[in-house]
């Protein structure tokens, strides 16, 4: 192979023939000039060979990088030629331009794209001297035509899933009805995860039974029937569409989702407290229970420095409420650590009595959540199953999140989630004619 094919080869072209190459080595650019091959042009319509040429149509392109070049500029002449059959001027056909972004090569975008599966456009916009919102453009096209070839891999095991809602964004309330209805609404996101192999497998717009059932329609009917373990957050509309749809599964109530709950409820208390310290004057408990620093209240002791054991000691001796409230989270985890049904079911019954006395309203309402599933919840001790993945998946998504993928786009969101956290990736998919010919 001689140097003109080689680089050809590299580029990703097709059927041309390299003029002149100018490489500028303190901007690491190189300036190409490529020609179509007279014998390889067809009409682009209806791919009859041309017999003459019309005119040489001159393209501006922008093609992958090579080795330490990182910005590579293409002069591409494309012919223009009286095609006999159409009866009309057409351009030869050259299917590795791209067919959606005409600036530049498929092979271009594909590099490109690869890249974004794991950084963000702004990050890749950088690495190849483009703006982030073609990338970001380019981004959704690929992602979109991946997602028609998305399957699941076979023989998949599905004898344990999960199913998961993520925060996305609030949005003003559009249709508000009346003054006093809420101005902004939480959007929702339903993820259905394996915590097997750590990903997601589905997911959905929303948080109730459409969405999960949109999410088990990825599903086929025999995978259906084989989910042993439905691991879900206590939450009616989910289990209602899982006794439905998997009506081997057993349902259970993770620890995952009952310590958001039982950190919930805590900080609602501090939210309390926080505020009556401030309306009485009491500058110290004010101070130790502001926002930032409810990650320390809700810490488990073993994650804690000694300086920060010994500002929580200070803080519960001044403040009843919420030394009562730290007892209840950590009586609560000592519960779920019981690793048989018979000690969980007397650890929490001491749990619902000590609840009672503390008269907190948001441990009262949480204590009345829990008994309703406690049959889930117990589900769960038996099943000896540990939450670390579907913990791990969460921080993953959150981090998507915000990296604010799509600008707000809802299907950019559920895509990237996927890509990232699942088979939506040329990992699982293969991309390899992308780099040719986008044309799907
Ligand atoms: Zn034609």
């Amino acid at each position: 192979m001689d140097f003109q094919n080689a680089i050809i080869e590299f580029l990703g072209l097709q059927d041309v023939v390299i003029e002149e190459i100018n490489f500028h080595h303190e901007s690491r650019k190189v300036r190409l000039i490529v020609r179509q091959k007279r014998e390889e042009c067809f009409c682009g319509q209806c791919g009859v060979q041309f017999d003459s040429v019309k005119e040489w149509h001159k393209k501006e392109l922008r093609a992958p990088p090579m080795g330490v070049f990182s910005d590579i500029k293409l002069i591409f002449y494309q012919l223009r030629g009286n095609c006999e059959s159409c009866n009309r001027s057409e351009v030869a056909e050259a299917r590795w331009i791209h067919p959606e972004f005409r600036s530049m090569t498929c092979g271009f975008s594909e590099v490109a794209g690869r890249l974004m599966e794991e950084i963000t456009c702004e990050a890749v916009s950088r690495i190849l001297h483009t703006d982030s919102m073609t990338m970001w453009r380019v981004d959704q096209w690929r992602m979109e035509q991946m997602e028609k070839r998305l399957v699941l891999p076979e023989n998949i095991d599905v004898r344990f899933l999960a199913a998961d809602e993520v925060h996305f964004r609030t949005v003003e309330n559009e249709n508000r009805k009346g003054l006093f209805a809420k101005r902004f609404v939480p959007e929702f996101v339903t993820n259905l995860v394996s915590p097997r192999y750590g990903k997601v497998l589905a997911n959905a717009y929303g948080r109730d039974s459409v969405s999960l059932e949109e999410c088990l329609l990825k599903l086929s009917p025999d995978q259906l029937l084989s989910v042993e373990k439905f691991a879900v957050d206590m939450h009616e509309p989910f289990m209602a569409v899982i006794r439905t749809e998997c009506p081997n599964a057993e349902i259970c109530v993770d620890r995952f989702h009952l310590v958001q709950k039982v950190n919930e409820a805590f900080d609602k208390v501090r939210r309390i407290e926080f505020k009556k310290a401030r309306d009485s004057g009491d500058k110290l408990v004010e101070d130790m229970l502001e926002p930032h620093r409810r990650f320390i209240l809700m810490a488990r002791d073993a994650d804690l420095s000694r300086k920060e054991k010994k500002l929580l000691d200070k803080l519960r001796n001044a403040n009843k409420e919420i030394h009562v409230a730290m007892l209840l989270v950590e009586y609560f985890h000592r519960a779920l650590d019981k690793a048989n049904v018979l000690s969980f079911r007397k650890a929490l019954r001491a749990w619902y009595l000590l609840v009672r006395e503390s008269k907190l309203e948001p441990f009262l309402k949480l204590a009345k959540t829990v008994r309703r599933y406690r049959r889930q919840i117990e589900a769960y001790i038996k099943s000896g199953l540990t939450t670390a993945v579907a913990e791990g998946l969460n921080n993953k998504i959150n981090t998507v999140r915000k990296m604010d993928y799509g600008y707000s786009s809802k299907q950019s969101f559920l895509r990237k989630i996927l890509q990232r956290c699942g088979f939506l990736n040329h990992q699982y998919i293969n991309t390899d004619d992308l780099f040719y010919c986008a044309t799907p």
